[in-house]
């Protein structure tokens, strides 16, 4: 068994990784490309006592492709997906999200899993140590309110991850496992809470080691991303409509509420309906660089240009 005082443990294997997690429990994170948790760690809002790297787990790499389902293992470079050819032949909004993502280096390191788990943001809260204590802390730092609405009850940090909206709307699926071994495997869009002080159902020290896509749906789907500028940005709204072979719709967004906003529909329901329902799921609130109204204007402009894309208006 490995040491408990170690700060950065290197894992070989899902067996060992989930071992350590268990030996380290409560205080223990897993690190794969690091580009979220590091940075967190460096702003003061990621404290874990124990850092482990799952980077040279050979299980949890690679793309296969079958007939009824593709299989990413959670290590998968942001990079990756957006070269990969077949990636890009069945599911080129996933490529097109995955290519959003900051810049070619960050994109080369940062993962698929890191990506779907990657922590909810906040105008208020992605800031130094210094500038939330100047401002005072809020709820997802221990404080004692939200700052962005002035309320004591909830928080409203938002869910950024380009990937998830996509995966979402093609109703992917994701595998983990307990340190004690209990697998899960749910839809993707069920592990977020809504609460964006705790966004995800998984925790810490649960290891993601599949994410699927059912490759027999025939997906048609269209990407759209909000943001300041085209490169090294954070979304404020990012949507994803798909369409499958059966003519369901679902629409996914992320930017605009703690979870993902999901919603199912058909042809037969205009724009205008479609919208006035995300509306009513989204729980967007001013604490981005965009306003809130601006953002849930930006919702009706990014599903009507996705229906034309679509051909379905
Ligand atoms: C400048 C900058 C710009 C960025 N822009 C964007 C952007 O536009 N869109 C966007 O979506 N993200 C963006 N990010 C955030 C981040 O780069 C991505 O979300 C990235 O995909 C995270 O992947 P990672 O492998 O680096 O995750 P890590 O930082 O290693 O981990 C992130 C989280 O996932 C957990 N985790 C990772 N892998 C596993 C696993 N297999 N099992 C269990 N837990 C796991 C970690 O414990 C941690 O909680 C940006 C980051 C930076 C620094
Ligand atoms: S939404 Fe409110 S509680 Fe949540 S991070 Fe922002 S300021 Fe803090």
């Amino acid at each position: 068994m490995k040491i408990i005082d170690k700060k950065y443990i290197r894992a070989a294997g899902v067996q060992e990784a989930l071992d350590i997690a268990r030996h380290n429990n409560r205080h223990a994170r897993f690190i794969a490309g690091g580009t979220d948790v590091m940075v967190n760690k460096q702003q003061g809002n990621e404290n874990s006592e124990v850092l482990i790297d799952i980077s040279d787990i050979h299980e949890l790499k690679g793309i296969n492709v079958g007939n009824e389902f593709v299989s990413i293992g959670p290590l998968v470079s942001l990079e990756e997906i957006t070269k990969s050819a077949e990636l890009r032949k069945l599911f080129p909004a996933l490529c097109d999200a995955a290519r959003s993502v900051g810049t070619p280096l960050i994109r080369a390191t940062a993962t698929i899993g890191g990506n779907v788990l990657c922590e909810n943001r906040c105008l208020y809260y992605n800031q130094s140590e210094w500038w939330r204590e100047a401002v005072g802390y809020c709820l997802k730092c221990e404080g004692d309110i939200c700052i962005a609405t002035g309320g004591p009850n909830a928080c409203f940090s938002e869910l950024v991850s380009d990937t998830v909206p996509v995966l979402v709307s093609m109703e992917a699926k994701i595998r983990y496992y307990h340190f004690n071994g209990e697998e899960k495997y749910v839809l993707l869009k069920d592990i977020y809470t809504g609460n964006g002080v705790r966004p995800r159902l998984i925790s810490n020290t649960d290891l993601v080691t599949e994410l699927v896509i059912p490759a027999n749906k025939g997906f048609r789907c269209v990407f759209n991303k909000l943001r300041l500028r085209e490169s090294l940005e954070f979304t404020s709204l990012s949507s994803s409509v798909s369409i499958d072979n059966e003519g369901k719709i679902r629409i996914a967004l992320a930017g605009v509420d703690p979870k993902p906003v999901y919603l199912e529909t058909h042809k037969g329901e205009t724009v205008e309906e479609v919208v006035k329902k995300l509306l009513k799921l989204s729980r967007a609130v001013d604490n981005d660089v965009f306003s809130r109204n601006y953002r849930r204007d930006m919702v009706k402009v990014f599903i009507e240009k996705s229906y034309k894309e679509l051909g379905l208006i």
